[in-house]
């Protein structure tokens, strides 16, 4: 049974962190829905029109207000949610301030109508900036409507400062897709005007979000849930394909309380690393539960900004659910997230490999089984501490001449390579034994990797390895394609292209990339054209960047293409000097990770 309104003791209004509550319309529109929220609604609809400048019209089907409380509850410090400093100290509502319905009637014209389901009629009220002008018993469905209009009529100051209507419209549209992911059991209407924007049926999470972000969205986040023992964390993690320039779509909740917090926005960030192209973000939704009296909601009128008791216990937590979700999805690799400091980064010890020198070839499979399992003793076992990462770049996986080398001879003479053994799969996959565990490496994916950064690289350094064609070769394009290729001049050019121009539609291709495997000179140009043209809506990208892509993707081996020994130890050297091994440009994993213990798991074995 909710308490009776009650405008709170001088003392304890002190206490709430005092500011401006409603500084725009969509502070407006928050507010009211919070109090719908608390009031228990099943069902809200929200109609907004010019921004919610001239109107916001919020209703629900909540507890309603008695005849006595309507008018109370637009004063200042009336709230039925707090009574003592205790009830402060564990806040469970949205609201608590007993400030929103006071700013907002003061700077509007607001039309209320209430009712709680056991009264028979409900209250109208009437209050034009501040000033109450009507309160009359009325028919009305139980529950409340509030109609706001004019926000900002009579502070013409305030209203200078707004911002055009389709700019506060969609600072109004975060708010309610925040609290439609917020409470997905409540039915959530959202119009604009006429329009429907939202029609949201009351579902579980899943469910809201695919309806809040659309289907497609849904497929490509990792819904998760972990446990901490005073705290849990549930939500949706974007894969790393999905990510944003922005942190606009970044979604964190404190008990159904949509909050930010740059710290926590750092454990989720961190949690990503390697995954991450440098400048973007992660898309993320996360619920986290703490008990209400392990944080503090009152430090900003916003209440949208909070102090955890024990922040940097809660960073760990986030943090560490992120990761391991990453990982589960074999987005990082296993060895990326023991607990133990000293095996942080990934990227350094997955790879472990036997010594160049000491120990055996490990070709012949038996040798390889009695390796990895002494892998405890180094000096038995042949296995040395792991390679630091290259940093400089190894030969081209496809030199033309090796092919025709032994496995010996095609390692560049002193490259600290991984000389472990690997096998080709189909064709198609690289199969390598690594500490704990094996590794499953996609070869183009791998390859497009490499590419990728060394083509940004070309770019920056501006000194492209070009390899001159004997018989260059002549193209005819449409008028677009060959308009396309003009605007991409210098770009190909940085890449290690030596286009020629002549008259509006044919091109002389007389030098190609380094990396261009041999007969692939006359096919490349036209399939990273056409790559590139089904990339160019993608608006997150630049010119560059798309162009990289494309060609990576073009330029890079195959499925399908066999690879000798030396090529895949060459492949995995570039990979893991690479800044960002794990994930190809397109944000498909380039390599999964299969632990000794999952084994163990399938075989049913304890150990
Ligand atoms: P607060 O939410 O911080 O208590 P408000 O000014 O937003 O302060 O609201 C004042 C009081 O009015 C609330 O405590 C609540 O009792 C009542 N109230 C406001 N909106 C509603 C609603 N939609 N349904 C029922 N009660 C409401
Ligand atoms: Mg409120």
């Amino acid at each position: 049974m909710p308490h009776p309104i009650r405008i709170l003791p001088e003392s304890l209004a002190n206490k709430i962190a005092a500011g401006e509550v409603v500084q725009r319309p969509a502070a407006a529109v928050k507010e009211l829905l919070e109090n719908s929220i608390d009031a228990g609604a099943k069902a809200i609809t929200v109609v907004v029109s010019r921004g919610g400048k001239s109107l916001i019209h919020v209703v629900d089907d909540g507890a309603g207000m008695g005849p006595g409380d309507a008018a109370l509850a637009f004063s200042r410090h009336a709230t039925s949610k707090i009574a003592t400093l205790e009830d402060l100290e564990r806040i469970t509502t949205l609201g608590f301030r007993g400030e929103a319905l006071a700013a907002i009637s003061s700077v509007s014209q607001v039309e209320m109508r209430t009712r709680r389901p056991e009264d028979e009629l409900a209250v109208k009220i009437r209050i034009d900036g501040g000033l109450l002008r009507e309160s009359v018993p009325d028919a009305a469905p139980a529950g409340t409507s509030i109609i706001v209009r004019n926000l900002f009529y009579n502070t013409p100051a305030r209203q200078k400062f707004l911002k055009t209507d389709a700019a506060e419209y969609r600072q109004i549209c975060d708010v309610v897709q925040r609290i439609a992911l917020a409470h997905p059991s409540v039915s959530l209407k959202f119009l604009n005007g006429e329009d429907t924007i939202l029609d949201l049926r009351p579902s579980g999470l899943a469910e809201r979000v695919s309806a809040v972000f659309g289907p497609k969205l849904a497929r490509t986040v990792f819904p998760f849930e972990d446990e901490a023992p005073d705290m849990s964390l549930r939500g949706f993690l974007g894969a790393p394909d999905f990510t944003r320039k922005s942190r606009a779509d970044q979604y964190l909740f404190l008990n159904n309380r949509a909050i930010v917090s740059r710290s926590l926005n750092h454990a989720v960030f961190k949690g990503y690393e390697h995954l991450l192209e440098k400048g973007s973000f992660p898309f993320f939704i996360l619920y986290l539960s703490i008990d209400p009296r392990k944080v503090d909601v009152n430090v900003h009128p916003s209440k949208s900004e909070v102090k955890f008791g024990d922040e940097g216990s809660v960073y760990r937590f986030v943090n560490s659910a992120v990761r391991k979700v990453l990982s589960e999805h074999d987005l990082i690799p296993a060895a990326g997230i023991t607990a133990s400091d000293t095996q942080r980064s990934g990227e350094d010890t997955i790879f472990m490999q036997p010594a160049a020198s000491s120990g055996p070839r490990s070709t012949d499979w038996r040798e390889l089984i009695r390796t990895h399992s002494t892998r405890d003793d180094p000096a038995a076992g042949g296995y040395a501490a792991p390679t630091p990462r290259r940093k400089v770049p190894a030969p081209s996986v496809r030199e033309p001449s090796a092919d025709v080398k032994s496995e010996e001879e095609g390692m560049a003479p002193g490259a600290s390579s991984p000389q472990g053994a690997l096998w080709q799969i189909h064709n198609k996959y690289i199969l390598a034994p690594v500490e704990n565990g094996i590794m499953v490496i996609d070869q183009h994916a791998a390859h497009e990797r490499v590419l990728y950064e060394k083509a940004v690289a070309r770019f920056d350094d501006a000194v492209a390895g070009v390899q001159q064609l004997l018989f260059p070769h002549t193209f005819e394009l449409s008028p677009a394609d060959a308009a396309l290729v003009a605007e991409l001049l210098p770009y190909l050019a940085g890449l290690g292209f030596s286009v020629k121009l002549f008259g509006k539609t044919t091109i002389v291709l007389d030098g190609v990339p380094v990396d261009i495997k041999p007969g692939a000179e006359k096919t490349i140009l036209p399939e990273i054209l056409d790559l590139f043209k089904e990339d160019s809506h993608d608006v997150r990208l630049g010119p560059r960047e798309k162009l990289a892509k494309s060609y990576s993707c073009k330029a890079a081996v195959k499925a399908g293409d066999p690879l000798n020994t030396a090529e895949m130890h060459s492949l995995l050297d570039q990979l893991f000097a690479t800044k960002v091994p794990f994930v190809c440009p397109h944000g498909r994993p380039v390599l999964i990770r299969l632990s000794l213990a999952e084994l163990d798991r399938r075989f049913g074995r304890t150990s």
